[in-house]
């Protein structure tokens, strides 16, 4: 399935939407959507990919965005870094492609990029599994970095029973699980979740992320692998929909950034060898993503975009206080400073990981793992306290939003009267805080918040991980010593 790498490197938006219309099962509104890239409620998120990949080819960007290697030109998130400096020209590609969606566009290729670059780089460890399965991920890595592939990940099993999760265990009834092994390849049945921008990607990575205990009843649970969108037997279920066909003034966001999440169920498919990376082996399983690294580069680019994030929602709440001249306020003041800090922990936590950047096991570099982690741990309660203070401050104003129509019907006349303010005409005003009401209270911006809420996983679980991997020693030995000094 990997062998004819015929791509050159980057791909424009024309050849991504191109590749988007084949037999993929996508399932919305209890219908199947016939294509994904003219489905009324898909299309935009689409063609916003569209657009940004084309940027990969504007002299404006290329430089930032892309590299050169061998004649041919790679998007940066393909690039093995092999010294500090590569570390941070990553880290510059990834904020680059997040300001443009201010991080509201989470699921951007790059960010499984790093993950499938990363695997590559340290695919000995998957040697210990079979050695073939090593090579599968070279040869993965090469085929989508040289088809510029989109891609998605499924990591996690549907809960049937918390009581059967805590022990690690899965059910069969629903979580996706190995039927059978034939000389092709192995049959996979069960459902996986959850897909961000699943319908827009090109393939799909089913990897584990929650641990396994390495019981016998565990091993047909435990594997990796990946394959395209359109292979038979799988199904994408999308939540419903938050772009709701309104114009970019009255939906700014949801009508350009529309990532959709989708439930993914494997009904008996066939997944070949050379596409699978591990198998029946729950403790490889466990230790992969942080033994190749693969969660630190993941983790940098999340960094990177949140960063994005966070500058944003600064310029958005300094945009609303001016707006009406609260910004002259103290209290105010105070408040919007509480969202700069935010934006500028961040900053440093980017800033810290790409200094310190260092040699990795395999002969790579990456960036310094511990202040990724802080970041992935504070990011997930910064933000809905980021979308709070935008509430407190817009208030009524994030209410007072008439729609685009409003201007052009019978009561123009009070629109444009009653709705401006000091330093804004009504439109204007209205404008932003439409954009206010995308971020933190339409249906688009809940999302966003229960997004980041869950990114890397369950904050409690990610948090007792922090701690586990964090070096107390030196801590403790100074309390000690104290103890100890008569
Ligand atoms: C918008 C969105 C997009 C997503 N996109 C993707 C994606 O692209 N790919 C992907 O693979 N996943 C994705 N996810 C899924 C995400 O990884 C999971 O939501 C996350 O790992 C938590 O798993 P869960 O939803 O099954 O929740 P649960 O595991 O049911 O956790 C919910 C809550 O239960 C409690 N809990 C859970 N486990 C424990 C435990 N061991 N001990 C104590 N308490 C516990 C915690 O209070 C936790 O907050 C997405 C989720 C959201 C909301």
């Amino acid at each position: 399935m990997n062998t004819p790498t015929t791509g050159t490197g980057i791909r424009t938006g024309a050849q991504y939407l191109e590749g988007l219309r084949d037999d993929r099962d996508v399932w919305l509104r209890g219908e199947r959507v016939r294509d994904v890239t003219t489905h009324p409620t898909l299309c935009r998120g689409a063609h916003t990919l569209a657009r940004f990949m084309d940027r990969q080819f504007d002299p404006a960007y290329q430089d930032r965005i892309t590299f050169e290697q061998d004649g041919r030109r790679y998007a940066m998130s393909f690039l093995l870094p092999t010294s500090a400096a590569d570390v941070r020209r990553r880290g510059d590609a990834f904020y680059e492609w997040a300001t443009w969606s201010n991080g509201m566009f989470g699921r951007t290729p790059d960010y499984k990029n790093a993950s499938v670059t990363a695997f590559a780089g340290s695919a000995e460890f998957l040697a210990q599994g079979r050695p073939e399965f090593a090579d599968n991920m070279r040869a993965f890595y090469r085929y989508v970095r040289d088809n510029d592939r989109v891609l998605t990940h499924t990591l996690v099993n549907p809960t049937f029973s918390h009581a059967q999760s805590r022990e690690g265990k899965y059910d069969e009834k629903v979580a996706l699980h190995i039927v059978r092994e034939t000389d092709a390849g192995i049959v996979v049945r069960g459902a996986r979740l959850l897909a961000t921008l699943g319908p827009h990607a090109d393939e799909i990575e089913v990897f584990p992320s929650t641990l396994l205990t390495a019981s016998e009843e565990n091993l047909p649970f435990a594997f990796a692998f990946a394959i395209p969108t359109a292979t038979p037997g799988v199904r994408m279920i999308c939540r419903d929909s938050y772009d709701h066909d309104k114009s970019t003034f009255d939906a700014p966001l949801a009508a350009r950034f529309e990532e959709m999440d989708a439930v993914v169920v494997f009904n008996d498919v066939l997944v070949p060898w050379e596409r699978v990376f591990m198998y029946r082996e729950p403790l490889l399983c466990n230790r992969a993503f942080a033994e190749t690294n693969a969660v630190i580069h993941m983790m940098h680019q999340v960094v990177c975009g949140k960063l994005a994030k966070a500058e944003f929602v600064v310029g958005l709440l300094c945009a609303m206080a001016k707006a009406t001249g609260k910004d002259r306020d103290m209290n105010v003041k105070a408040q919007i400073a509480e969202a700069m800090w935010a934006a500028e922990t961040i900053r440093a936590f980017r800033y810290q990981a790409e200094g310190e950047a260092h040699a990795d096991q395999y002969g790579h570099y990456m960036p310094l793992r511990r202040p990724l982690d802080t970041s992935r741990n504070l990011f997930p309660r910064l933000y809905p306290r980021l979308v709070e203070l935008i509430q407190l401050l817009g208030s009524s104003s994030l209410m007072a939003t008439p729609c685009e129509a409003d201007f052009g019907g019978d009561i123009a006349v009070d629109v444009e009267r009653y709705f401006q303010t000091e330093n804004l005409a009504s439109r204007d005003r209205i404008a932003l805080f439409r954009l206010a009401h995308d971020v933190a209270v339409s249906g688009f911006g809940n999302r966003q918040v229960l997004y980041e809420r869950f990114f890397f996983g369950p904050q409690n679980v990610m948090a007792s991980i922090y701690y586990d991997l964090y070096d107390k020693d030196a801590q403790l030995a100074r309390v000690e010593a104290l103890l100890a000094d008569g």
